[in-house]
């Protein structure tokens, strides 16, 4: 089943005297086709929940299971191998190389399988069209507006046909109409896909948008009232 488990994960960073626990606890479960948010305060450990689950930075203790793979639990080749196709990623910042065109940063991700095929490059053609980027694909990141830059980590974010996405704020560095254009995106290509999502976000509009809602609140995790 394509279900994203986790459970009953802890994370404490090591600190001079005590250490610094960020996470008590954590635990819950998505199936394929889920999205919801994770909202809480700044420094409340959003950021280093996303990196657990995407495989990005291990738990103290805990699991993590994604139809079935607990990442931690496998060696460096297969934890690689786990993010770069399990898993898609969209941050605040969209992370797209200026050398490259719009198309070659959205197959950046296959390289790591033995680089673009004629199935990739038409995959990543759909999804530059899904996010209305086609007629931008040979054009550098710097000649994108901020909403068409984090439209273009989208369609990244998506190639490799990932189980789970992961949003770190992906609004965050928008305008209030590229913001709300991104998120419909975000949500619309989830449901194409059937992809689990999961967004960490500031803004009330995007995590409204979400069928559940969790709170993240010294290091434990609550769910809010649907
Ligand atoms: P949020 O995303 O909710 O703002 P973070 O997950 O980024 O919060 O951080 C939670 C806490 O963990 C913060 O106090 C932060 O300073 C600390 N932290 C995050 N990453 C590290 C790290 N690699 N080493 C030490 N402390 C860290
Ligand atoms: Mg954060």
């Amino acid at each position: 089943m394509n279900e994203l488990v986790v459970n009953d994960l802890s994370k404490e960073f090591p600190a001079r005297g005590e250490p610094l626990v960020v996470l008590r606890g954590v635990s819950l479960r998505l199936g394929a086709g889920e999205n919801a948010a994770i909202v809480g305060p700044s420094g409340s450990g959003k950021s280093t929940l996303l990196s657990i689950i995407g495989g990005l930075e291990p738990p103290t203790r805990g699991r993590v299971e994604l139809a079935g793979d607990d990442p931690w639990q496998m060696d460096q080749r297969r934890l690689a191998q786990f993010r770069n196709t399990r898993v898609g990623f969209v941050f605040q910042d969209h992370y797209l190389l200026p050398q490259c065109s719009v198309m070659e940063n959205v197959l950046l991700p296959t390289l790591a399988s033995g680089g673009p095929s004629a199935d990739t490059v038409a995959r990543a053609t759909m999804l530059l069209e899904r996010v209305g980027l086609a007629a931008r694909r040979e054009h550098r990141p710097a000649e994108l507006s901020g909403g068409e830059r984090q439209r273009a980590a989208l369609a990244r974010a998506l190639i490799n046909q990932p189980l789970l996405v992961l949003a770190d704020e992906p609004t965050g560095n928008l305008d209030r109409t590229s913001a709300q254009n991104v998120a419909e995106l975000l949500l619309e290509l989830q449901r194409l896909e059937n992809t689990i999502l999961v967004v960490v976000t500031h803004s009330r509009r995007l995590a409204d948008m979400m069928q559940r809602r969790w709170e993240l609140n010294d290091g434990r995790l609550e769910e809010l009232a649907a």
